[in-house]
């Protein structure tokens, strides 16, 4: 059994199960937070909780503490911690792996409206239209910047920026059921949902927006610097010499 070194760059669920598995397996491993949820589900092994101070901070960090790998298991719209990790990787010369499943596809039945940024996403919405939002926290001010905008914006934390009256802010962190989402969706009278690619398996609000012929103005993923991708647990696994 290798007895090495790993950070897993997390805050994600596939993360979580990344560390997990990484440590059942004998990986002396350190999953990094950023620390913006308050009560994140933590997985196996060390913790470090909160930023490095950017690419130079990192780079001390990695120097000082010596990892076999990176993991980064962030998610896929974490840009600038991704960009951190190659060039910290770079210049330290850690073996970095980024852990990215794949985009969401529309399929039969989906009536998605394709976009580049959460920007163009809010920018594409009609007038007075009644929506349902899932960016997040830290996207979600330009949607409440629009007055003519109303609906609901489901996130995991509070938002950045307080919520106007129209608005309805949902706490909730996922996995949520089919059946809750087809219910939350008729519930909202909502005419739209917004979406983030975040990919992997796909997300049961696509399928109730499916069965509701609701339409998904589906938000694509921001562009990262080039690094090795590994798109599943199993394929880590493989690439770090293990059986899947
Ligand atoms: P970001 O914009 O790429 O990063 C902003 C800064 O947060 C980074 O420069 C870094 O601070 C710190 N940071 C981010 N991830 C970190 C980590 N795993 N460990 C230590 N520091 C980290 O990231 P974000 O979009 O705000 O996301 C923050 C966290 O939430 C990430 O862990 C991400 O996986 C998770 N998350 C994000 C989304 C999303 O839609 N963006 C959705 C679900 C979960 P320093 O420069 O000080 O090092």
């Amino acid at each position: 059994m290798p007895h090495k070194r790993i950070l897993v760059l997390g805050g994600t669920g596939l993360a979580r199960e990344a560390a997990d598995v990484l440590v059942d397996r004998g990986f002396d491993t350190v999953t990094s937070l950023a620390g913006v949820t308050r009560k994140p589900h933590l997985p196996k092994g060390e913790i470090r909780i909160g930023g490095f101070d950017g690419v130079e901070g990192l780079v001390a960090y990695l120097q000082r503490e010596k990892f076999d790998h990176m993991i980064d298991a962030t998610h896929p719209f974490a840009a600038q911690m991704s960009a951190h990790a190659v060039a910290a990787c770079d210049k330290t010369k850690t073996p970095l792996l980024r852990l990215e499943q794949a985009v969401w596809q529309a399929q039969k039945g989906d009536q998605w409206q394709d976009v580049a940024t959460v920007d163009a996403a809010a920018e594409a919405l009609l007038r007075n239209a009644k929506v349902i939002v899932t960016v997040g926290r830290k996207e979600i001010g330009v949607f409440f910047a629009r007055p003519d905008l109303s609906g609901i914006a489901r996130m995991i934390e509070p938002p950045e920026t307080a919520a106007p009256p129209q608005w309805q802010v949902l706490l909730e962190r996922p996995p949520f059921t089919l059946e809750t989402e087809i219910d939350l969706l008729r519930a909202s009278q909502a005419e739209i949902l917004v979406s983030k690619n975040a990919g992997g398996p796909r997300a049961t609000k696509l399928d109730a927006a499916a069965t509701l012929g609701l339409p998904v103005i589906m938000v694509a993923r921001p562009s990262k610097p080039a690094a090795p991708i590994v798109a599943s647990l199993r394929e880590l696994l493989g690439t770090l010499g293990l059986a899947g």
